[in-house]
């Protein structure tokens, strides 16, 4: 269930500001998700189905 609750958590773990949708082209495939300190950056690998998520702090 932590995996499900994870995917549609849309802020920043550290600073709880609302993530920018980075990505620059609607074909690419992946979607990235920004912390806009930097802190926390989320991929979202729509033909994997798989979440990446990566903690800058
Ligand atoms: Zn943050």
């Amino acid at each position: 269930m932590n995996f499900i609750k994870n995917l549609f958590m849309d802020k920043c773990p550290h600073c709880n500001k609302v993530l920018m949708n980075s990505t620059s082209s609607i074909l690419n495939p992946i979607v990235i998700k920004s912390c806009p300190e930097g802190h926390y950056e989320k991929e979202y690998h729509s033909a994997l189905e798989t979440v990446i998520e990566k903690h800058k702090y």
